[in-house]
């Protein structure tokens, strides 16, 4: 039934009515050639259904990782949203047509399940007896799924990228093609490719035409879509092996994954390899070690943090700060116990909506205990402990409260994903009239954060709820619909940009999140502002009204560094473990010339102590350029060098981190100086 002409409508509103068959090569051609040539694939939208369907097409790529799923890749798609094609695909209805070029951001991962072709092109041309799994496309780069009994080695590994480099030089088209399910399906069995069998069986059904890619020899089962030829695969490398078993079940035969990445220029090729290079020179666990600034140990067991002496300096820093800046803004301090019964848990819901995140129950004599993954019951418990009026609304319980959740092993990482850490977590308790106005506040602080610790971007979103999902999610209708209204109100009068984020609210309410972007460009979620009206209805919550009659509080739940843990392991690869003075867990290294100027060392460093400053004296019999090394190893951010001449003139000699040497200045002009900087919270020195 279709028609022989199509309307094809292009994105300046152009409408372009052509033959039907014609593919978007062709309009892109008839266009302009450069844009032909610059375009990789295209981007259809029905025609009904383009308004509202263009947004959600690209996620921010942070939290997906590798798990590119399958489902995405053979699965049937929704005809109503906006889909990427070859730019050989015969247009057979009226289309929305976007022609996606390098810049599109959907361009690289096009890109990147082709370079998985050619992989798997040239691990069968080297290999001929591997059975192929399947090869997609992650947020760094591409793998693909192989089984060989034969390990992969290294020096395969590099033979595999080289003969990469002939498949993009033979400039393969690449080309689609149909098959009868049941046709592919006796194929698939006759060689022994028990995965493709296993993907086709489950991602097609019966009656189907199952879609195939050929480049060269090279066949596999896929939907697409693909680059035009092989050869637009420029800049690409493999990067490692692993294994991994067929459908993650032991019993099943291991199957070997190969990565590597790809990019559109050799540029930003090598960029990603120093910006992975750099991130490890930052990364926060090889710092915290070379620093001394904590550790996880073994026999404690995973996701537990020590914090030794250098890094609970830093700890001590950020909290005091934090519970100054708490008191200054009208919050309350609070303390509250780890464990509660489980009674507690029952009513505030976390035994229903959050137990499988909560370590499990410990029975004593009188009844079962859990240890808190949140410390709101607990604020909640001491605002119920007295009768409230509509004077001590809002009232703000704020406590640096530590708290355990449950992590599988082998999933912990670092400072970053542990199994027990402290929140500096507040509990707004308010009228529903105030809530806009309390969740501005917190907005506020939670810029003042992110600003004073030295962040400049940062990113927002909103989350809410899915109502399609009731099962996770307490609450009515109404509420949700309120709650999310009065987050978005706050947002948009503070004209914050912001990205909504359907189903990804806590089961209480909705939230903002606020995300830094760290030096290298990384998003850190930290910070996190939850409206609550849930458990002030569980805990039946009340207080008293102008109006003399009982009503129900509102609650709002913030978090800012978010995890103290999280943030310092943020902290230190942001700063490379160079912190600012004022975080500085030594500020001040002294560095005697020789045994005679000990006594001068005595006299400056109690000087510098008494006005506050962290400081330590090397007073080894070492040369003087060892101690400074040292120091300098250590990221000081200040050494002081004296003799005899600094000693007769009541000076020291400065080398400033990242600066070098200062020369000579009066020992109360330098203290002066450091007390500056400590109280203005700088980042320079
Ligand atoms: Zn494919
Ligand atoms: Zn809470």
């Amino acid at each position: 039934m279709s028609k022989n002409m199509i309307d094809v409508h292009l994105p300046d509103g152009a409408i372009r009515e052509v033959p039907s068959g014609t593919t978007p090569l062709e309009i892109a051609n008839s266009i302009s050639p450069r844009l032909a040539a610059a375009s990789i694939a295209a981007r259809l939208t029905s025609v009904s259904a383009a308004t509202s369907a263009v947004q959600n097409s690209v996620s921010d790529g942070q939290s997906h990782g590798e798990s590119a799923s399958e489902a995405s890749m053979y699965a049937a798609e929704d005809s109503a949203a906006p889909r990427l094609v070859d730019l050989s695909t015969p247009l057979t209805s009226d289309t929305r047509l976007e022609l996606v070029t390098e810049k599109d951001p959907d361009a690289l991962k096009v890109l990147r399940h082709s370079s998985a072709h050619v992989l798997a092109t040239a691990v069968l041309e080297l290999f001929p007896e591997t059975k192929l799994g399947h090869g997609p496309a992650t947020d760094s780069g591409f793998f693909y799924d192989f089984y060989r009994e034969k390990p992969f080695t290294p020096e395969d590994l590099a033979a595999i990228e080289a003969k990469m480099a002939e498949v993009v030089a033979r400039d393969e088209l690449f080309v689609r093609e149909f098959e009868p399910r049941e046709q592919a399906l006796a194929e698939f069995t006759r060689d022994g490719d028990f995965m493709k069998t296993h993907f086709v069986t489950k991602f097609t059904a019966p009656g189907d035409q199952v879609s195939f890619y050929r480049n060269g020899k090279f066949i596999d089962f896929c939907r697409g879509p693909h680059v035009p030829s092989t050869g637009r695969v420029k800049a690409f490398k493999v990067t490692s092996l692993a294994g991994a078993y067929w459908l993650g079940d032991e019993k099943n035969p291991q199957l070997q994954r190969i990565y590597g990445t790809a990019f559109f220029s050799k540029k930003e090729l090598d960029e990603h390899f120093a910006r992975l290079e750099e991130a490890a020179r930052r990364d926060h666990r090889v710092l915290g070690k070379q620093l001394d600034l904590f550790s996880i140990q073994d026999l404690a067991g995973a996701g537990l943090i020590f914090w030794h002496p250098k890094g609970a300096i830093i700890r001590k820093v950020m909290e005091d700060w934090m519970r100054d800046e708490c008191l200054r803004r009208g919050y309350q301090l609070v303390y509250t116990p780890h464990v509660a019964r489980i009674n507690l848990w029952q009513t505030s819901g976390h035994e229903g909506f959050y137990a499988a995140n909560m370590f499990t129950p410990m029975e004593l004599d009188d009844a079962l205990y859990r240890l808190k993954p949140m410390n709101c019951p607990f604020h909640i418990l001491i605002y119920k402990n007295s009768p409230k009026s509509y004077r001590d609304l809002p009232a703000r319980y704020a406590e640096l409260g530590n708290v355990y959740r449950y992590e599988r092993s082998g999933t912990m990482h670092g400072l970053l994903r542990v199994r027990g850490f402290t929140q500096d977590d507040a509990h707004i308790f308010c009228m529903p009239s105030q809530i806009e106005s309390e969740v501005a506040a917190c907005i506020d602080f939670a810029e003042e954060v992110l600003k004073t610790f030295g962040f400049q971007e940062f990113k927002v979103e909103l989350s809410t709820w899915d109502p399609n999902d009731r099962a996770h999610y307490a609450g009515s209708d109404e509420n949700w619909d309120l709650a999310s209204r009065s987050l978005d109100n706050v947002l948009k009068a503070k004209g914050i940009q912001y990205k909504t984020i359907p189903g990804e609210a806590a089961f209480y309410g909705p939230k903002i999140d606020i995300k830094l972007v760290d030096v290298l460009g990384r998003l850190w979620q930290l910070s996190t502002v939850q409206f609550d009206f849930n458990l002030p209805a569980r805990f039946e919550l009340e207080y008293v009204g102008e109006d003399g009659e009982r009503h129900q509080p509102v609650m709002v739940h913030r978090a800012l560094f978010g995890s103290v843990e999280r943030f310092f392991g943020v902290l230190i690869e942001h700063y490379a473990g160079a912190f600012p003075l004022w975080l500085a867990p030594v500020q001040i290294g002294l560095v005697p010339i020789s045994e005679k100027h000990l006594a001068y060392a005595q006299k400056v460093e109690a000087e510098l102590k008494a006005a506050g400053l962290r400081v330590e004296t090397d007073a080894r019999n070492e040369k003087m350029n060892a101690k400074i090394r040292d120091f300098a190893n250590q990221k000081t951010p200040y050494i002081l060098v004296f003799g005899d001449k600094e000693e007769s003139s009541g000076s020291v000699s400065v080398r400033t981190r990242g600066k070098g040497d200062q020369g000579a200045m009066p020992l109360a002009d330098f203290i002066a100086k450091a007390k500056e900087l400590v109280a203005t919270q700088s980042t320079e020195l």
